[in-house]
């Protein structure tokens, strides 16, 4: 094995270096083909579920995540008008007795550059900045022909495009557009632990204060050294760059009825730079013959869950544990991955979209999910979660 043309992989973010760790370790030749310039980490605060650790645990990696990993006390939601508590994940003993792995809290750096060090320990791979994939063909020889951004020629034996939200892969296999905005953006800001305001409250939980058309999550990072904070609301404006103070006052409108600290969170927040939220509607067919996806470029969902970095080093993981059982037939191992991801990743799609509604209930139905959620027990809540949580079975 590792002989002859690497697999190749569009992009070096999480889910395309976790594949290519799954492979390299199996001895497999791959090549990451990685459009920004350079391999540096990047990135915000990133929650990762205990269902990723089987996956840590495979790629050889856990130990090296735990050094930089938080645990929070518990995962809190919050009423965003009232402050009230809406309901909560516990994540201490019981969460462990329950999902056996814990649930983290890590900087993007942190994790990526894990994976970065982690792959380039490993000689069949192969990791190459400024090699954006433009376009691709399957050859009659068995194997795949990548053009790359600058023109160059990359011949591999097979393609997964790891290459995110708007893969440049996916838009040569599935004719259907750009991903679907809903309408919302978010913001992201670190900023050191010491620099906050006095009478912010819950600096060792995860909390999502939920309120009409806004959210926002809060964390700590770095052992408590850093505090992480995404805020998430509506706007008609999604498309579109605005002048700074007018922005600063939509935001400030927008969460004019949310509880003080919520304000003094906004107030803090880095305005520049957003992402505008935008999923796609779940398909059943991901890829072609020697080619196909993973990730978000596979499967992008709403953040409700926290969940879509977790999917896509499952999938890294899943598809290197197929391809290693193949004996060499890659279209084989790839129509494996693809069935055995699919529902999976299409349940999270959906379940995604229906939690959105959930946490940006409004009026009465804010009322209802106040009410029921109060009656909830943490062994429901467990129950809820163990879809996700209780993980994937690798193939072997
Ligand atoms: C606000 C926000 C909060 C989130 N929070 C969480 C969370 O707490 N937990 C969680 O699990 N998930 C979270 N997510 C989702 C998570 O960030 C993504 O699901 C995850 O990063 C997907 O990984 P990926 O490897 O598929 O794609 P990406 O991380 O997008 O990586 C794609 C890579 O491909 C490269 N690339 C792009 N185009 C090309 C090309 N043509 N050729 C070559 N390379 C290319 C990019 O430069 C990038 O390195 C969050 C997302 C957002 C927006």
């Amino acid at each position: 094995m590792g002989e002859g043309r690497p697999i190749l992989i569009a992009g070096g973010g999480l889910g395309g270096l976790a594949a290519a760790l799954a492979l390299g370790r199996k001895g497999l030749a791959v090549r990451v083909l990685e459009q920004a310039p350079k391999f540096a980490p990047i990135g915000y605060g990133i929650q990762l579920g205990p269902n990723v650790f089987p996956m840590f645990d495979r790629l050889g990696v856990s130990a090296a995540v735990m050094r930089d990993a938080t645990i929070p006390r518990n995962i809190l939601m919050l009423d965003a008008l009232s402050g009230e508590e809406v309901t909560h994940i516990p994540t201490g003993p019981k969460f462990r007795a329950r999902f056996t792995h814990p649930y983290i809290i890590i900087h993007r750096e942190d994790i990526h550059r894990v994976l970065i060090e982690a792959c380039a320990a490993v000689p069949a791979i192969t990791m190459e900045g400024g090699a954006g994939v433009a376009d691709f063909e399957e050859t009659d020889d068995g194997g795949v022909r990548v053009v790359l951004e600058d023109g160059r020629r990359v011949e591999g034996a097979a393609l997964i495009g790891a290459d995110g939200l708007r893969s440049a892969v996916r838009a040569r296999l599935v004719t259907e557009g750009e991903p679907q905005p809903i309408g919302y953006v978010a913001h992201r800001t670190i900023v050191p632990m010491d620099a906050l305001a006095a009478h912010i409250p819950y600096r060792e939980e995860v909390v999502l204060w939920g309120g009409p058309g806004f959210h926002i999550v809060h964390y700590p990072l770095r052992h408590g050294t850093l505090f992480n904070v995404v805020a998430v609301f509506r706007t008609a404006t999604f498309a579109e760059r605005l002048d700074p103070a007018a922005y600063a006052a939509e935001v400030r409108k927008t969460y004019q009825d949310a509880h003080p600290v919520m304000k003094t969170l906004t107030d803090m927040m880095d305005l520049e730079r957003r992402w505008i939220i935008a999923d796609r509607d779940p398909i059943r067919h991901w890829g072609r013959g020697r080619v196909t996806l993973l990730g978000d470029a596979a499967h992008p969902v709403l953040q409700s869950f926290a969940q879509g970095a977790c999917m896509a080093i499952e999938d890294g993981v899943v598809l290197g544990e197929l391809v290693g059982l193949a004996g060499g037939d890659l279209a084989q191992a790839f129509a494996c991955y693809q069935k055995n991801r699919l529902l999976r990743t299409a349940r999270l799609a959906l379940e995604s979209r229906a939690i959105w509604g959930f946490y940006h209930a409004e009026g009465i139905a804010r009322d209802v999910r106040n009410d029921t959620c109060a009656r909830w027990s943490e062994d429901d809540v467990f129950r809820c979660l163990a879809w996700l949580y209780d993980g994937v079975v690798l193939p072997s």
